[in-house]
């Protein structure tokens, strides 16, 4: 039924397919497609190499042999542990909020607490460039959504000040996942302040990663308010699985009765809170390496200018190298990958402009990120 579909696809070079690995996470990899060899790793958002770092595989196992592998329920039932409230007071007080609610995922997040949020009569103001799930849950709420331009805060307020509704969400993006480039949340703090509209931010790739580690907010020194609502992942800096949305006690306790992929979803398996824990007090005390990711993303940056590449409008370690179109941009992967570099090729509908997406992180040497700079000049 799907061949039409699928020859189109593959056509057009925009057919995907899955490369599993057989190593860890970490600095190199060995992918399918590698030829069995141990590549270079520069496609994990596993930015502080925690996702196998002794620490959280220790946490993990010592929560395993206490409560097995699977939570069994949900949340409501029976399916969270100690672990998973810890989790929450931990997350709530490092993001300086009243209190936090543990997702599955971040993609179950954005696509449960938005329309919890915002409903029938309520406005959505979304950048242009918001990630998928948050796309997701603007559409599962009966809100009606508006979109602007891209970082475009003259853009939001034009929004802000004609649109009429009952309440007014503004969503965001902190780290643009695709370009690395940031929100500008003072701009867009002050609007919402002033119009009396909710914030949601989307931190999954600010926290561990900006303002020291603690997240988008910090970095832009905005204190945590009530109608501020954090929302981050588990999944990539802190190298385990699953999401928070921190924010006010009450906005909280309306999510754990209003939103649907909380209530009817079994709750994460106690060695994954544990690890998620475990990161959070590294990345908390000061013990994860946040300043070598940034050193390694400068590196790269500025040996990238100095090559005339263009990586965009980045400020973080996603760094993207624009591909002329789809084709080029596999072939680049490709061929990067017979040497040893693993980079995957993003194509739409993921971006419009294909590209190369690296990230680096703190477990590449600099030797790492020169091999790489070596490969991409060759290639190119
Ligand atoms: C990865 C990502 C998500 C989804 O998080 P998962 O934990 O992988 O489901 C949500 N928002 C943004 C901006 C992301 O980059």
């Amino acid at each position: 039924m799907f061949e039409d579909e699928l020859e189109s696809l593959r056509e057009s070079s925009l057919l995907r397919e899955i490369r599993d690995r057989s190593s860890p996470q970490g600095r190199t990899i060995t992918i399918q497609g590698g030829g069995g060899r141990e590549c270079l790793n520069f496609s994990s958002n596993d930015y502080l190499g925690l996702a196998s770092h002794p620490a959280l595989r220790e946490a993990a196992r010592s929560a395993l042999e206490k409560h097995g592998t699977g939570a069994g329920a949900s949340r409501l039932l029976s399916g969270g542990t100690e672990l998973h409230r810890a989790l929450e007071e931990r997350i709530a007080a490092f993001k300086g909020a009243e209190d936090a609610l543990i997702f599955n995922s971040g993609y179950a997040a954005n696509t449960g607490a938005i329309p919890a949020l915002a409903g029938e009569g309520d406005a959505i103001l979304s950048d242009e460039l918001n990630h998928a799930s948050i796309v997701d849950g603007c559409r599962l709420s009966r809100a009606k959504t508006y979109i602007y331009r891209h970082r475009d805060a003259g853009h939001l307020e034009e929004m802000l000040s004609t649109v009429s509704a009952r309440r007014k969400m503004v969503v965001t993006d902190t780290v643009f996942s695709m370009d690395g480039d940031i929100a500008p949340l003072k701009d867009i703090y002050g609007l919402c302040s002033r119009h009396g509209a909710l914030l949601y931010l989307d931190d999954a790739h600010g926290t561990g990663v900006l303002g020291g580690g603690r997240g988008a907010l910090e970095h832009f020194g905005i204190r945590s308010e009530p109608w501020i609502v954090q929302m981050g992942t588990f999944s990539k800096a802190l190298g385990s699985l699953g999401a928070f949305v921190a924010s006010g006690a009450d906005t909280l306790k309306w999510l754990v009765n209003s939103a649907r992929t909380f209530i009817f979803s079994t709750a994460l398996p106690a060695p994954v809170a544990a690890a998620s824990l475990k990161a959070v007090e590294l990345v908390e005390s000061g013990k994860a390496p946040v300043d070598v990711l940034w050193a390694n993303r400068e590196r790269l940056c500025s040996v990238l200018k100095g090559m005339g590449l263009d990586p965009g409008k980045t400020e973080t370690p996603v760094v993207p190298v624009m591909a002329r179109d789809a084709e080029a941009a596999l072939a680049l992967s490709e061929e990067l990958l017979h040497r040893g570099i693993y980079i995957p090729a993003i194509r739409p509908p993921a971006v419009r402009t294909p590209r190369l997406r690296i990230t680096v992180t703190a477990a590449h040497a600099g030797r790492d990120i020169d091999a790489l700079i070596e490969a991409l000049s060759s290639v190119l």
